[in-house]
């Protein structure tokens, strides 16, 4: 068997397509979503990954700010800055690059950001609403996974048994909050599981989230299982690769995400979704 590919570049453009119209549609209201990118020191890869932020919002017309600042910047002015953007009604989402020069506190900052703005997902608020089925912001890479197990019918997943590998805050622990509550049974694994296989035989969806390759190998997984890949290493080529030994599962799998290409655009896909709904609560709040 070859898995059919999830492809999150196609499935991207469709999703950006949709927040596209409703940017226009918001912002010929008066209202046009913005999205605030606070950049703290000069950690190559965080400079792309605002870079491409920054460029997905200005393509789907969404007004963005990057604010880029000294590696020196002290955690008050940090926190000063995080405390206007919470106040300037023209900026809908605040997001503040991980990670953070080591003199200041990540969760401090992230604390400081309005749940109101939260569109990373990442305030304790927003993983709580998340925990209790309230209306918070999504941690966008799972929020991304779903979207794409939505895209191939896999919608509600009663019945389904999914494995997540890896608990981190950002993607493994809310990837389990939200498959429970699309209803699929969830086991979650990490560091400390004996026998990673066992678990990951018995998924019907497997999502990888540790930054290790060939974490998730063919034997490990059940004929026609769909996997996700979340994780970003690099090969010994130096190219972009994932944790699951992609070319190995795709011949037992039914669905596969590859990397590059897979849930990597989906996550700043999802930034703008967030910052579209932030922008769409304060147009439908505003006197
Ligand atoms: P993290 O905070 O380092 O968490 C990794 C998780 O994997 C931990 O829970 C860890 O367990 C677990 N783990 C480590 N070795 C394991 C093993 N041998 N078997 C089972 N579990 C194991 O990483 P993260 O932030 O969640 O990111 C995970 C990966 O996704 C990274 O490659 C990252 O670059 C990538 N990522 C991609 C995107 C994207 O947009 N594509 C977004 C975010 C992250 P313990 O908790 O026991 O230590």
């Amino acid at each position: 068997m070859t898995a059919k590919l999830i492809d999150g570049v196609a499935l991207s453009q469709q999703v950006r397509a949709e927040v596209a119209l409703r940017a226009a549609a918001l912002t010929a209201k008066g209202v046009k979503p913005g999205l605030a990118v606070v950049l703290v020191g000069d950690n190559q890869a965080s400079q792309v990954y605002v870079r491409n932020k920054v460029k997905a919002c200005a393509d789907a017309g969404l007004h963005s700010v990057l604010e880029k600042y000294d590696a020196s910047m002290s955690e008050a002015d940090l926190l000063a800055r995080v405390e206007a953007l919470n106040n300037d009604p023209s900026i809908h989402g605040i997001l503040v690059q991980l990670p953070l020069p080591k003199h200041i506190d990540d969760h401090k900052v992230i604390e400081a950001i309005s749940p109101e703005k939260d569109v990373d997902g990442f305030h304790v608020a927003s993983a709580g609403a998340l925990m209790v089925g309230e209306q918070g912001f999504k941690a966008c890479t799972p929020y991304g996974c779903m979207k794409m197990l939505e895209s191939i019918g896999m919608k509600d997943l009663r019945g389904k048994h999914a494995v997540v590998i890896g608990r981190s805050n950002i993607v493994g622990k809310p990837m389990a909050m939200m498959l429970l509550q699309a209803n699929a049974t969830v086991t979650v694994c990490h560091s400390g599981t004996p026998d990673l296989a066992f678990h990951t035989k018995q998924a019907d969806i497997v999502v990888a989230a540790v930054g290790k390759r060939n974490v998730l190998t063919a034997e490990m997984v059940k004929p026609g299982a769909v996997v996700i890949d979340v994780g970003m290493n690099r090969n010994d080529e130096g190219k972009l690769c994932g944790d699951v030994d992609f070319d190995g599962v795709k011949q037992v799998a039914g669905w596969i995400t590859p990397v590059p290409g897979g849930v990597g655009p989906m996550t700043i896909t999802m930034l703008l979704v967030n910052t579209m709904e932030s922008a769409e609560r304060f147009a439908a709040e505003a006197p």
